[in-house]
């Protein structure tokens, strides 16, 4: 298929955080031994104090964050 005559239209678009989302944290000890993690929450300073309990209980001290949010792409023409 050729591209000669194909009308490239483009249109600019935004994106944004969906407004009926929030951002979700998630936390997962990386200690080889441990299978901790916190559940996913929207209360991101609540997932670090965990994640300090848990250094406190375990001497686990490197932990995978996620930080995940819904986002929204729309047309602003
Ligand atoms: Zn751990």
């Amino acid at each position: 298929m050729s591209a000669v005559g194909t009308v490239m239209r483009f249109v600019t678009h935004r994106i944004t955080r969906h407004p009926d989302s929030e951002v979700t944290a998630t936390a997962r000890c990386l200690n080889p031994d441990c299978t901790w993690e916190v559940a996913p929450t929207a209360d991101v300073k609540q997932a670090d104090v965990e994640c300090m309990a848990h250094t406190g209980a375990t001497g686990h001290g490197i932990f995978a964050r996620k930080f995940e949010d819904v986002a929204v792409v729309v047309r602003t023409e």
